[in-house]
């Protein structure tokens, strides 16, 4: 049962050196319990989509078309009100710069209990309820009285998560929640988002550059190039039958542990969406291109049970 439903999604940016199309017909679902992960190299849409998801794209962007239908309710034909109490409660987000939510001025305590309140939490509760979601998130009851300038930036992180879930909300969209903070300390913020998952049942987006991040940890795979959808399927499949060119070129960039050969990068440089290539916007780095490529935009095929692959090539490859 989803969640959410994504529906031929299009943003743009309209900024004085043109127009920018930041995310190209995007559709996906999410399932309840569900960790899907969004991958894709800088610049390839994921924040604009994940911002676009709660109707935050930021001006000059505007999304020109889509639904973001969440629960039943077009998230999209919300007035500014109604999306405010869906925004943190039910749907909240994590950002990758945990400084961006926190306000360096003020204690812990005092933003957290503010929020809270915002969200219609009775004051005699609030203590309460930080002092839990600091617990859950593995943080004493001294941070609490911190300012966000005396901790570490995986403690910030840490409070940044315990707001997103004090609300219980259904779903948590997290935006490279780990790319700031060193390798042990990924590796702990990536257990407890799995650990949330488990014990409170979100259904999570993984924003995510780093594919071997996304097949370690989520349940299904969407990869993003140039503001369109690549591939998409169950981790488990996508990790055994591979389809796109694109994705395979991701993976094969990986760093691998008893590999003798270095990982191959992928040539040639991400699209200027100002002015996308015609027909397949992977064509100029594709080693399978051919004329069609360059004329017509491959539809995004089904090509087995819940995969989804975009290449005109895809039944000849493989
Ligand atoms: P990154 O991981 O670097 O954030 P991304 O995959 O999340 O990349 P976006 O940040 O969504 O991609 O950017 C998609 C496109 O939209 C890019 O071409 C980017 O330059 C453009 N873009 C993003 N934000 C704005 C903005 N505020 N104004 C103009 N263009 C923007
Ligand atoms: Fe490559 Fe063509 Fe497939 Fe695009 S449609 S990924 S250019 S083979």
């Amino acid at each position: 049962m989803e969640i959410l439903l994504v529906n031929d999604l299009w943003v743009k940016y309209f900024t004085l050196s043109g127009v920018v199309s930041a995310v190209s017909g995007v559709s996906f679902k999410l399932r309840r319990g569900e960790m899907l992960a969004i991958v894709g190299e800088s610049g390839s849409g994921k924040s604009t989509l994940g911002l676009a998801l709660l109707n935050m794209v930021p001006k000059p962007g505007r999304i020109i078309r889509g639904e973001v239908v969440f629960n039943g309710v077009d998230i999209l034909k919300l007035d500014p009100r109604e999306i405010r109490k869906i925004r943190g409660s039910r749907i909240s987000v994590v950002f990758q710069d945990p400084f961006t939510t926190l306000d360096p001025l003020r204690r812990i305590v005092d933003q957290f209990e503010e929020f809270l309140i915002e969200h219609g939490v009775e004051k005699v509760k609030v203590r309460t309820i930080v002092r839990e979601y600091l617990e859950a998130v593995g943080l004493s009851e001294r941070i609490m009285y911190s300012y966000p300038h005396q901790l570490s930036g995986g403690q910030k992180q840490r409070v940044s998560i315990a707001m997103a879930i004090a609300l219980n909300p259904e779903v948590i969209i997290a935006d490279e929640p780990t790319t700031a903070l060193d390798v042990v300390v990924q590796k702990q913020i990536m257990d407890l988002i799995d650990s949330i998952k488990e014990k409170y049942k979100s259904s999570i987006i993984l924003i995510t550059h780093d594919l071997a991040l996304a097949l370690e940890r989520a349940d299904t795979i969407m990869v993003m190039y140039g503001g369109y959808v690549m591939e998409y399927a169950e981790k488990s499949e996508l990790f055994s039958n591979m389809r796109h060119p694109y994705t395979r070129a991701l993976f094969e960039a990986l760093p691998r542990v008893l590999q003798r050969d270095l990982p191959r990068s992928l040539p040639g440089y991400p699209p200027d969406l100002r002015n996308p290539p015609p027909g397949c916007i992977f064509h100029p780095r594709c080693e399978f291109a051919v004329e069609k490529c360059k004329r017509e935009l491959p539809p995004l095929i089904e090509v087995s049970r819940n995969h989804f692959v975009s290449c005109h090539r895809v039944g000849e490859l493989l």
